[in-house]
């Protein structure tokens, strides 16, 4: 019963930024489990296409990268090896695949990066682009989504990747001056940009951060 109403509540929030993403120009889908999710993700890759990934937990724990490698397709991971020209070849790559930080119930995408790479290849240059967000991403608006980004995503991924940046100590962003700080661009899509093959897939589960 619990988890009925558990289920019940992700699926309206979820339901509800579908539609909002759908009016702000992506193409947007809910799916209740990881499984479904990931099935429709391999139907929107095309056959033999160059696959890009950007750093992405919830990418990771979907284990899509594997999926399509087995598959038959390259699959360019941002930091496999750690190179600048990695990170280079994802933004021309034939599909680019990525989570965000946050996904607000108007339809807007916004996402957080520390070298670059993820907001550029969101915002332009591969072929196609999917987004796919656990439903703990979900925030009412803007402001919530902005905060989600510094007081969550970005905590536990300067924690995760073991940087020395102050909120890995409570887990608070206080804006640092830190050389070790994660958080250098933020982008925010409000509408798909112009000319782009967009899609986001929500899911009904936690994934990433
Ligand atoms: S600005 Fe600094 S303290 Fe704030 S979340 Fe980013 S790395 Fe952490």
């Amino acid at each position: 019963m619990l988890e009925d109403v558990r289920e019940w509540y992700n699926m309206e929030l979820a339901l509800k930024a579908v539609e909002s993403l759908k009016r702000n120009g992506f193409s947007a889908y809910y799916f209740k489990g990881r499984s479904e999710a990931v099935e429709k993700i391999l139907g929107l890759v095309p056959e033999k296409a160059v696959v890009g990934v950007g750093g992405s937990i919830t990418v990771r724990e979907l284990g899509l990268p594997e999926i399509l490698s087995k598959r038959g397709h390259e699959v360019i991971l941002h930091n496999s090896p750690d190179t600048f020209e990695n990170r280079r070849k994802t933004l021309v790559a034939d599909v680019f695949l990525s989570s965000v930080n946050a996904v607000t119930l108007d339809g807007k995408l916004v996402c957080l990066d520390g070298v670059g790479n993820r907001v550029a290849a969101l915002a332009f240059g591969p072929k196609k682009t999917i987004v796919v967000a656990g439903v703990n991403k979900l925030v009412r608006g803007l402001d919530e989504a902005l905060w989600r980004v510094k007081n969550v995503a970005a905590p536990m991924n300067v924690k995760r990747l073991n940087r020395k940046a102050p909120c890995a100590l409570n887990g608070l962003c206080v804006d640092c001056d830190s050389s070790e700080r994660l958080c250098r661009a933020i982008l925010i899509l409000e509408k798909a940009p112009a000319r782009s093959d967009f899609h986001v897939i929500l899911v009904g589960e936690s994934l990433g951060f």
